[in-house]
């Protein structure tokens, strides 16, 4: 028998809708690519949205047509995510961090007829266009007296001028819920990038998962500033969730930089704001030196990569912030486990706690984890056990677009490429990706456990450690650190890994840096540190090594 209720499709327009409906006076706000601020309302981004439709249409654009954004988090790109997907095509958003091949790659293989640029990436566009011969239209997001006047690209087009241009009665189309609203492609660090494609009820139904109490708590009382990036997995849905619960949306721009950010947080009374580990490294780093305060930030979400203790730490005793550890994936939308506490947590003291803060969390609803051996058969939720992480749920990948290979799922779930453990309280641990575990005399060493234990120790900013070639270990660990500290000495780090783990796990060499690689999207770039520093150890073999 069929419930007899109501049945209406899950759409990003209708968030849209809701709130021009119900909060429509809530201020949008976002930094120009001039460090202007530009401020305006949910009612005001829902009515020039809609003319952006109506644009898209008369620019040709259908239903399924994917439709390329190279854009920071502005209030432009705000509306393209709504008017893009809303009139029924596809919301590609291309990552202008990657390297121009893979730019060219990925814009190729989209089949992107249109293409919506940022001022500040009219450059990249003008590199690769001539290897894109599907690229007809170029939408410039800026105003007519703010258009290229001496780009090599003839008829670029003004974003100003196309929405001058509409009348603004659009009606938004309704469709099935499964039908594509946005494309993200994975950073391929390894072939080619691979793209995932989000449906508008992926889109929603993770949106509202993301404004839960447990997840990121978000509310009308936030504002919310959104670091992560708009050009990466839907900036972890958060211009979706502000837009649902109507909270004050903060847009950085192009602004990125440490002076930028908190100028943004203490003007526009950020609440809650979200970024890789490295943004808040960079933060903290700015508050320290100019000896400043977060009045109005009261926690702080971090993922992408393990989220060091030295940050959960500082935010908390200096700052009064709260961070909020989360772990996802391009091809989870992202949202998969959150640090959320359970009663008995309340009791913990602060150290115990932060060690809590630093595992990767609970797997939220809608999304189902396990680990499993090497053969497929699921392990112990023991906290000891570590196996390959799989992941299965409503807003996760189950192929990726246009590719001519199998399903990459195992069994119905999605194999992550992970190492971890999940404890008794079901939370997960991420120990590395299997690709960056270190070998060493035929056992696995965890470069993460070892970089969380290295930043624990007050004075270390960053630490990165990776598997070098050893003529006699196979690899060993290399240990990277960038320090705060200068009078920290390898015999320091060294004395205190050594009560924390075996003595063959101790790395073989640590060295003081000044900067870590990191990735397009934020992560420490171990590929680069590996080609960087692979003769290490067949040069400097002589000592005695931490493994003998
Ligand atoms: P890519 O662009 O490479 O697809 P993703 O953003 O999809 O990048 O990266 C997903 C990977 O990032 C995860 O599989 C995991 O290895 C790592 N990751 C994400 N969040 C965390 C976290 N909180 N702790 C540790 N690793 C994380």
């Amino acid at each position: 028998m069929q419930g007899l209720m109501m049945d209406a499709p899950l759409l990003t327009s209708t968030i849209l809708d809701h709130a021009e409906r119900w909060h429509g006076e809530q201020k949008i706000v976002s930094r120009l690519h001039d460090g202007s601020i530009h401020s305006y309302t949910y009612s005001d981004a829902h009515t020039r949205t809609k003319k952006m439709a109506a644009a898209l249409t008369a620019l040709g654009v259908e239903q399924g047509d994917r439709v390329g954004t190279l854009a920071w988090n502005n209030f432009r790109h705000f509306e393209l995510y709504f008017a893009i997907s809303g009139m029924g095509a596809v919301t590609h958003t291309i990552n202008p961090r990657l390297f121009e091949e893979q730019v060219t790659y990925i814009i190729n293989h989209a089949s992107n007829k249109v293409l919506f640029v940022d001022l500040s990436f009219v450059g990249l566009v003008e590199k690769v266009i001539g290897n894109c011969p599907k690229v007809e239209k170029i939408i410039v997001l800026c105003e007519q007296n703010e258009m290229p006047t001496d780009s090599p690209i003839a008829d670029l087009i003004c974003y100003e001028a196309l929405i001058a241009a509409q009348t603004g009665d659009y009606v938004w189309p309704e469709f099935e819920e499964r039908t594509a609203a946005a494309l993200c492609y994975t950073s391929g660090t390894t072939g080619n990038p691979k793209g995932v494609l989000y449906s508008h009820r992926s889109t929603v139904l993770q949106t509202m998962a993301t404004v839960a109490p447990d997840v990121l708590n978000i509310s009308a009382c936030d504002s919310l500033l959104p670091i992560v990036p708009m050009y990466h997995v839907n900036a972890w849905c958060q211009p979706f969730a502000a837009a649902l619960v109507g909270a004050k949306l903060v847009l950085p721009g192009g602004g990125m930089d440490a002076a930028s950010i908190y100028e943004l947080m203490e003007t526009e009374g950020v609440t809650l704001s979200a970024g890789v580990p490295t943004i808040w490294l960079m933060l903290l780093r700015y508050l320290a030196e100019n000896n400043s305060k977060l009045t109005t930030v009261s926690r702080v979400s971090v993922g992408g990569s393990a989220c060091p203790l030295s940050i959960i730490r500082d935010f908390d005793t200096k700052y009064g912030v709260n961070v909020i550890q989360a772990w996802g994936m391009t091809e989870t939308s992202p949202l998969g486990t959150v640090v959320a506490p359970k009663p008995e947590h309340a009791k913990l003291d602060a150290e115990t706690r932060y060690q809590v803060q630093s595992t990767q969390g609970r797997p939220v609803f809608g999304v189902d984890i396990r680990i499993v051996d090497d053969n497929g058969t699921e392990l112990a939720r023991d906290g000891v056990m570590s196996g390959h992480l799989q992941v299965r749920g409503y807003w996760v990948c189950s192929e990726y677009f246009n590719v001519d290979m199998d399903s990459p799922l195992e069994n119905g779930w999605f194999p992550t490429g992970d190492i971890a453990s999940i404890s008794t309280s079901g939370f997960l641990r991420i120990t590395d990706r299997a690709k960056d575990l270190i070998k060493s005399g035929g056992e696995w060493i965890s470069s993460i456990e070892l970089e969380n234990a290295a930043t624990s120790l007050a004075g270390v900013t960053e630490a990165a450690v990776i598997g070098v070639s050893h003529p006699r270990w196979d690899e060993r660990p290399l240990m990277l650190i960038i320090a705060n500290d200068s009078t920290l000495s390898k015999h320091d780090i060294l004395a205190h890994l050594q009560d924390k783990f075996a003595k063959w796990w101790l790395p073989e060499d640590v060295l003081f840096v000044d900067d870590i690689p990191h990735t397009a999207t934020g992560k420490i770039s171990k590929l680069n540190l590996r080609q960087q520093y692979q003769d290490h150890f067949m040069q400097n073999n002589n000592e005695e090594s931490t493994c003998a």
